[in-house]
């Protein structure tokens, strides 16, 4: 059976502190190749996070420091 959209949503947002079983990423991974909105969607998430990870490692390594009211901002467009 296909996913829907928001399912799929769900579980993108979700597969960061829950990992998804094989089955499970099966049926994202199909649904993917034939909708482009959840295609869309699971880039931004990532871009955000690459965005967020590499702040923190520029952090940690003294090089630079961003506001925490930006990364705040950052923080709150991803879903959790
Ligand atoms: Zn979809």
């Amino acid at each position: 059976m296909m996913l829907s959209c928001r399912e799929v949503t769900r579980d993108l947002t979700l597969e960061a502190e829950l990992p998804l079983g094989r089955y499970r990423r099966l049926q994202i991974g199909l649904h993917m190749l034939i909708c482009r909105h959840c295609r869309r969607h699971k880039a931004q998430l990532e871009q955000l996070r690459h965005v967020l990870q590499t702040v923190n490692t520029l952090e940690a390594e003294g090089i630079a420091a961003m506001p925490a009211e930006a990364k705040a901002r950052i923080r709150n467009r991803l879903p959790s």
